[in-house]
């Protein structure tokens, strides 16, 4: 068991942990891979593509660089470009917007849901139209957004869907997997998610034959033969030692969301009595692998927190507890897409959940003792404050 170097504190996440448990598989199969000479498309990559498809229940996988690539390629073998327009949620990473952007294509955004964070799909209607290709989903902090509903909308209108599955790779909807239901998936491989490698990477899945062999050909300059290209391309590629570390890991996927969700668990448990505290829920049929466990710091309204957001995340930072805003602006608001011309006011619930949301430490090797020193430490900051008769500011969402 490691040890944190605040005996008390606890951190937002502990890969060195992680490692503890698989770094002789990981160095094993890495160093085989470097004794092989073989370090770009080879065998363990392929062997990867194979095995996450069948996570995702899906037929093909294609093996990027990392998640950003995966999006912009699925975009790029959708035909999505100049003129096209994509829905996708304000309330995510950037690099789901970004991706879009960088198709030369326009960002569509659309709300969320205040209780799980993912697409409204009764929001789609009113955003669709002649110029809409597609809608990315995406399953944000680990729970699936909800897939019918957002199927049937793209159905009717022939868009494709394109699911963002960087948080939740193993969650289900209904039973199937994340991943199974767009056109294509994209997943992240970054350090930090569920499945991580030692570096970046990251994976497309598709049932499509047509779509997966374009995408092979995006991936490596178009081409198809070696050195008769078919169309440009980009190099994006999952090399051999990542897809080493990420294969040594994979047989621990399950059982690691399995614990995560012991761990979500036993925060829901301490966090029963904590006022202005908003704690996570799962959607009814749906399944939550927990890449993160996000609370709300509740700031309107007679239920709210003594504190506002990003004090308690100060405070928690001072007693050595780890937290982390996911993400303090949403997109609509970030200055990277103001010449879509979106204005402080246009998505009201993104705009609330990026000044409340406190992502708190969450990974597998947790134990409980871990969860109550949490949840004790902001129970402890709320009452000094309500003691204190302390009135909380807002917390600020920043740009335009
Ligand atoms: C991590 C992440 C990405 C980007 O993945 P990278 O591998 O870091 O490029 C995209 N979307 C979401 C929702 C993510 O969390």
């Amino acid at each position: 068991m490691s040890t944190p170097s605040n005996p008390k504190g606890v951190p937002l996440l502990d890969l060195k942990a992680q490692y503890e448990q698989v770094g002789p598989q990981i160095e094993q199969l890495a160093l085989s891979v470097l004794r092989s000479g073989h370090y770009i498309l080879g065998a363990v990559g392929k062997q990867l593509e194979e095995s996450v498809a069948e996570i995702c229940g899906t037929k093909y996988g294609v093996g990027v660089a990392n998640g950003t690539d995966a999006l912009e390629l699925a975009l790029w073998a959708a035909n999505v470009g100049p003129g096209d327009e994509v829905i996708t949620p304000s309330f995510t990473f950037a690099a789901t917007a970004e991706a879009i952007a960088m198709r030369g294509a326009r960002p569509v955004f659309i709300e969320v849901d205040p209780v799980t964070f993912n697409i409204d799909p009764e929001a789609i209607k009113s955003l669709v139209n002649a110029k809409t290709r597609a809608i990315i989903p995406v399953h944000l902090y680990g729970q699936s957004a909800d897939m019918e509903p957002i199927m049937a909308f793209a159905e009717r209108f022939g868009l494709k869907v394109i699911e963002d599955n960087a948080q939740a790779i193993g969650a289900t909807y209904k039973g199937k997997p994340t991943g199974s239901f767009g056109h294509m998936s994209c997943i992240s491989f970054y350090p930090t998610k569920n499945l991580g490698a030692a570096g970046d990477a990251g994976m497309i899945v598709t049932d499509d034959a047509e779509l997966a062999d374009r995408l092979r050909a995006l991936r490596a300059h178009g081409m198809r033969t070696r050195y008769y290209h078919d169309e440009v391309g980009i190099n994006s590629r999952l090399d051999e030692i990542q897809a080493a570390v990420l294969m040594a890991k994979l047989p621990h996927l399950k059982e690691w969301n399995e614990k995560r969700n012991e761990i979500a668990k036993w925060y829901a448990q301490a966090f029963k009595n904590v006022q202005g505290i908003i704690i996570p829920q799962v959607a009814l049929r749906r399944s939550h692998v927990w890449h993160q466990y996000t609370i709300r710091v509740a700031s309107t309204g007679a239920g709210r927190a003594a504190i506002n957001r990003d004090d308690l995340a100060k405070e928690l930072a001072a007693r050595g507890i780890g937290s982390m805003c996911y993400y303090p602006v949403p997109c609509h608001l970030q200055k990277a897409f103001s010449q879509y011309g979106y204005r402080r006011g246009d998505l009201p619930v993104s705009e609330l959940l990026a000044g409340e949301v406190l992502s708190l430490p969450m990974y597998p090797e947790m134990q409980e003792w871990h969860v109550k020193t949490v949840v004790g430490a902001i129970q402890e900051i709320i009452n000094a404050r309500m003691v204190a008769g302390f009135v909380p500011a807002p917390s600020v969402v920043a740009p335009i």
